[in-house]
């Protein structure tokens, strides 16, 4: 009988995050890696065996990694950068992930528009590919000893080398001949391992706008890998959005099956045709594999039918939207949520039953009438029920005051509001300043925790966080700084912060979702209607205004970074509910102002990460992400200066909408790679003042006074000093005070000497 559901990959890092424990004790010396080892293989098995409880038909080997994906393919590959190679095996890999003493890390960058990280392959022309299989084999087999078949995962050649760089800077893409032939020889392999096999080569990189040039690659890839043997059923698994340039010319080559998602991409549906003409499967992408609530089956099921008059019913496979990897790993941890609200949610254990309960419900099969799956059905609808009419949800004043909201962006043109704001604050040239936070220490972490706990009384913990604001305006004032802040003690994080005092949030306690390597963050998630209780930063910035003659910043994350870092309702658009953050973001500026803070920044870190993968999506999302942002700032008056922070520093293609951001003030992250990404400012004619980054603060190093006069001068070189702040290129709350002190006093003893000469 033909299997008929299917799961892009799991998660693997472990519902208790066992993994990201042990990794972190091997890499602190305090496990040995075949503890690693044996762990890993518990999680496997245990991942599997949630799968196979759950009805699921294709699971996947090879979707597990110590670290990353993409760094297991650079290594099936061979692909290992030079200064790598004399390292033991054991070493190799992390060294690879994480750099050693002598030698940096390799890159590592977003996972599409995802928040998962993965590791950029480093390719040279000097490289000499072989095959490493043993990672594939061994996973397989080891599945295969429970007695679970599983379909193999692996990343496609064009996806590898698109992600990809090379270090002369060259195009990746010609290392295809060099590649293929490593492909081929491992599926000869995998073919050695069974009679009938299944291959799910990824390749979400056909989900971006791809230039002719890539697409004319694809056939002849795949014609090829398809020829190596008629035994092996080879799967082409796309993801985020539509792929249906690829998915045309894949119709055409003989590969078994195709892998859409029909939730991020639903112009998938063009392709049904081509599709159906050429008898391949069609693996369905229709439980979201991004989002944390319950699925809607009667929707999905009507979903499936609408693709089903298309594509005949014994070609569809029922299918998760993309790899679990990006929601949470299970529900069953969770003793805190009101139940209510977690009845409408599904991580990735419970998204398997649906899966599984979809494909029964969709093929109807004669045995499957059972009552086990008709209750669950019933339970979905009222879940989806309930949650369509909870007042949790719907708030009407909010809704009303959202749509009228009528002031889309604030009073004056920079050229005024700039002259005026200049003579209230008086700074210098190159001004001097930090991102905001300052080192969260071993205490203040405890005493949030001790707080969160009710182990320690709220006067305790306010007394605590006001020590720590008043060392760090101490600090600061000491060290010369010019415009202050308090230092951002009282957060753990920065969307997490708001979120707990915006109405409509909601927390999980173990919703952990790997970031990158061992790294997991706890996304909070938007429910309802958002509105802001009361003010949410005042209290604590005029207190550190209050201790300090010097002007404190006060700080906000604004409305697209708190949006992109959370789980977001699907029952509105994302542009509505970004526009309530917005709004009441407004708010909190205008009680800032109106108590007497005078400059604001709003941090936009993750303003970018929300790009869609597709231009013509980018337009509409630079258009509302850009009204939300102005809307936010629309109550600051004329005299309050409003400044933003942007954590990367690839400006080119978006540099038109940071204009029109209209900040008086950005900074943003540029020391690693000198003035070269400010020349964009330069080049449009940037009016607004920018503070680059004058030094890394991702590493631990301090730089000295030197290095940062030559980084200030070639600041110089691009942007005139009026128009130039001086800061570190990100918060540093990472960050030692040991590191910290020195670097921001050389900071501004190297400020001090550019003055000077140009006072000369
Ligand atoms: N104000 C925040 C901080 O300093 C900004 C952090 C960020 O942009 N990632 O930590
Ligand atoms: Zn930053």
């Amino acid at each position: 009988m033909s299997k008929k559901n299917y799961i892009v990959g799991f998660p693997r890092i472990g519902e208790q995050r066992e993994l990201k424990k042990i990794l972190e004790s091997f890499w602190a010396k305090k496990s040995s890696f075949n503890e690693v080892l044996d762990l890993a293989h518990e999680l496997k098995v245990r991942h599997w065996n949630y799968q196979k409880d759950a009805g699921i038909e294709y699971i996947s080997s090879n979707d597990f990694s110590l670290y990353d994906n993409m760094l297991d393919t650079a290594i099936m590959l061979g692909a290992i950068p030079k200064r790598f190679v004399n390292l033991r095996e054991e070493e190799l890999y992390f060294a690879m992930a994480r750099g050693t003493n002598t030698n940096t890390a390799m890159e590592m960058t977003k996972w599409f528009n995802t928040n998962y990280h993965y590791i950029v392959p480093e390719l040279s022309l000097e490289d000499e590919y072989r095959l490493n299989s043993s990672k594939i084999i061994n996973e397989y087999k080891e599945a295969k000893e429970l007695g679970i078949q599983t379909k193999i995962n692996i990343i496609g050649p064009l996806t590898f080398l698109g992600l990809s760089k090379r270090v002369d800077q060259g195009d990746t893409y010609e290392f295809l001949d060099k590649i293929i032939p490593i492909y081929e020889k491992l599926l000869q392999e995998i073919l050695q391992l069974d009679d009938d096999i299944t291959v799910q080569i990824d390749e979400p990189i056909f989900s971006k706008d791809n230039e002719e040039k890539i697409l004319n690659l694809i056939k002849p890839l795949y014609d090829r890998l398809a020829k190596v043997s008629q035994n092996i059923n080879i799967i082409v698994t796309t993801y985020f959005e539509h792929s249906n340039e690829a998915t045309k010319i894949l119709a055409t080559t003989p590969v078994w099956g195709i892998g859409l998602d029909f939730l991020y991409g639903d112009e998938n549906f063009k392709s049904l045709e081509l599709i159906k003409n050429s008898d391949k499967k069609l693996i369905a992408g229709v439980v979201d594999g991004r989002n944390i609530w319950k699925n809607n089956i009667t929707k999905t099921i009507q979903l499936l039918e609408k693709i089903s008059e298309v594509i005949p019913k014994e070609n569809i496979i029922v299918s998760s939207s993309c790899s679990l990897l990006h929601t949470p790993f299970t529900l069953k941890y969770e003793k805190n949520m009101d139940a209510d609200i977690k009845n409408w949610l599904s991580f990735a254990v419970e998204k398997l039953d649906e899966v599984s309960l979809v494909s029964h419900l969709f093929f109807n099969d004669s045995d499957t009438t059972e009552d086990k799956y008709s209750l669950a059905l019933e339970a979905n609808k009222k879940a989806n029920e309930s949650r369509r009419s909870s007042l949790l949800i719907h708030d009407k004043e909010v809704q009303k005051r959202v749509k009228n909201f009528t002031k889309l962006s604030r009073d004056g043109e920079y050229q005024e509001r700039i002259k005026i704001q200049k003579e209230i604050l008086k700074y210098e040239d190159l001004v001097t300043t930090t991102i905001g936070s300052f080192p969260q220490t071993p205490e203040i972490r405890k005493a949030r925790r001790e707080f969160k706990k009710g182990e320690i009384s709220k006067l305790k913990y306010e007394e605590q966080m006001k020590d720590y604001i008043d060392h760090c305006i101490s600090f600061q004032e000491e060290c010369g700084i010019e415009v202050l802040v308090h230092g951002e003690p009282e957060r753990n994080d920065m969307v997490e912060y708001f979120g707990e005092q915006l109405k409509g949030y909601g927390f999980s306690q173990n919703g952990w979702v790997q970031s990158y390597g061992s790294r997991c963050v706890k996304p909070p998630f938007i429910f309802g209607d958002i509105s802001r209780p009361k003010p949410m930063t005042v209290d604590w910035i005029t207190y550190a205004q209050s201790k300090t003659d010097k002007i404190m910043k006060g700080m906000l994350t604004g409305p697209v970074t708190i949006l992109n870092w959370s789980f977001v309702r699907d029952d509105k658009p994302r542009s509505e509910v970004s526009k309530q953050i917005a709004v009441a973001l407004s708010d909190e500026i205008d009680d800032l102002q109106k108590s007497g803070i005078k400059i604001i920044q709003v941090d936009e870190a993750a303003f970018k990460e929300g790009y869609p993968l597709r231009f013509e999506k980018i337009k509409i999302y630079e258009k509302w992400a850009l009204r939300d942002f102005k809307i936010s700032v629309s109550s600051a008056k004329i005299q309050t200066q409003i400044h933003t922070h942007m954590c990367y520093s690839e400006f080119n293609d978006i540099i038109e909408t940071i204009e029109a951001m209209d900040a008086d003030v950005i900074s943003i992250e540029t020391a690693r790679s000198g003035n070269e990404l400010l020349k964009i400012f330069k080049k449009v004619g940037y009016k607004q003042e920018v503070g680059p980054g004058v030094y890394d603060i991702h590493s631990p190093r301090i730089p000295s006074v030197d290095e940062i006069v030559k980084q200030i001068n070639l600041l110089l070189e691009v942007l005139p000093k009026s128009q130039l702040w001086i800061n570190p290129d990100c918060g540093l709350k990472t960050r030692k005070w040991e590191e910290v002190k020195p670097s921001l006093q050389n900071m501004v003893e190297a400020v001090k000497i550019i003055r000077n000469e140009l006072n000369r």
